[in-house]
């Protein structure tokens, strides 16, 4: 069932991510969870479902629906939508990111509902939209309350145990220059006699950017040097240049207005940073360290320091906190016990990208990714192992049970 995100291509044939939802909602409906739907975003419902239990041990599994767009089909030796088998893959768009991971807990909640389980802690499904494009539908599940003690969520992580992923944060930094003839721009670089009869001098913006570049290339050394967090690799914590914009005049949008004319001297330049931090740092700390370092760069310079670099955090609204779920946590300790128990050597590694995991640690509610093996996914012929669902549905269903503990037994 296509389910690609709108937000990267609206086209009603591959938009149908509440079909998907009409398919997990059948079977849980039929597992005996109360279910509902909300909507985060017009159109784009989440489903959750629930088995009544205590608060105390309660968990969500978590899964996003969304996927990214096929692409294009010349990469792809499958239809990208035909859920094909080869061997011990299976192939399609989304079926490793990550609808491979939704299915193992389905499965996990039907083999749990078969043994006649009844859990005494509260268990949660949340199938939630948009997770490719922001997060929104797990920011909206997050903030349900009575909240779960913990969330599992079954991005494909190969097998890895993953409670800790690194914060991001996007800023963009303006800077102004002052534009002029390119002809005159000798004037503003070489002291002479010339120089000094004219009158107004240009100041390069896009030589400004090269400059802040350097300088914040300082900061993350400085960053990857002095910090570092078990379980990460070293020097995570980047602040990369993603979008530098440079031209004269700025529009309504704090964008140039013209960008086809190299005689004329920019007067603006806009820098949009990914800015990656560790699991134990907050952003409140990040941002203060870059305004910090910001500042003092302006404060160095004397046309910067009477035109201070404007900076502006939250662009597209996003913002994805860490998540530093403590070791000792009862879920990590139940999903290493359930990956111990099919005879595996846990491997408990923080998360590079970032997951909804983001979302539920904002709002409180620690985290775990636990999840299948694959590979290709955001690219053509993106598969799943199927061997690897089977497993993930195994660990899965045992960590429930030993989350959230077993009431009794139907005889
Ligand atoms: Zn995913």
């Amino acid at each position: 069932m296509p389910s690609v995100n709108p937000k990267f291509l609206r086209d009603p044939q591959w938009n149908r991510e509440p079909e998907v939802q009409d398919i997990i909602e059948a079977e849980l409906q039929g597992l005996g969870f109360m279910t509902e739907r909300s909507f985060p975003l017009p159109d784009r419902p989440n489903l959750i479902g629930r088995w009544a239990g205590s608060d105390a041990r309660s968990l969500a599994v978590c899964g996003h629906v969304d996927v990214v767009p096929q692409g294009d089909l010349a990469g792809w030796t499958v239809d990208p939508f035909g859920a094909e088998v080869r061997g011990d893959k299976l192939y399609g768009r989304g079926s490793c990111d990550m609808k491979a991971g939704l299915a193992a807990a389905l499965v996990a909640c039907r083999a749990i509902s078969r043994l006649g389980l009844t859990l005494d802690g509260r268990l949660e499904f949340h199938a939630v939209v948009d997770e490719e494009a922001g997060g929104f539908g797990a920011m909206a599940a997050a903030a349900l309350r009575p909240a779960p003690a913990g969330v599992l969520i079954c991005e494909p992580s190969a097998g890895a145990i993953r409670p800790w992923a690194g914060g991001l944060e996007w800023v963009r930094v303006t800077l102004r220059g002052l534009s002029g003839h390119s002809a005159r721009r000798f004037a503003s670089i070489y002291p002479s006699e010339a120089a000094a009869s004219v009158p107004v001098k240009s100041v390069n913006a896009i030589e400004l950017g090269a400059r802040l570049l350097a300088s914040l290339r300082e900061l993350e050394t400085q960053w990857g040097i002095a910090k570092s967090f078990p379980g990460m690799p070293a020097g995570m914590n980047t602040i990369s240049p993603g979008v530098m914009v440079s031209g004269c005049g700025m529009g309504p949008d704090g964008l140039p207005t013209i960008l086809s004319n190299p005689a004329m001297v920019p007067d603006l330049c806009v820098i949009d940073f990914d800015m990656k931090f560790l699991p134990n740092e907050t952003s409140a700390d990040i941002r203060r360290e870059f305004e910090e370092w910001v500042a003092r760069f302006a404060a160095a310079d004397p046309w910067l320091r009477d035109h201070p670099p404007e900076i502006r955090w939250e662009l597209a609204d996003l913002h994805f906190p860490p998540v530093n779920t403590p070791l000792e946590h009862g879920l990590v300790q139940a999903v290493k016990a359930s990956v111990e128990a099919r005879g595996r050597a846990p491997e408990i590694v923080g998360s590079l990208g970032v997951t909804d995991a983001a979302h539920y640690a904002a709002e409180g509610i620690p985290g775990v990714v636990y999840g299948p093996t694959g590979a290709a996914q955001h690219g053509p012929d993106e598969y799943v192992l199927i061997s690897s669902v089977i497993e993930t549905a195994q660990v899965v269903a045992q960590s429930i049970v030993r989350f959230c503990g077993v009431r009794a037994a139907a005889s």
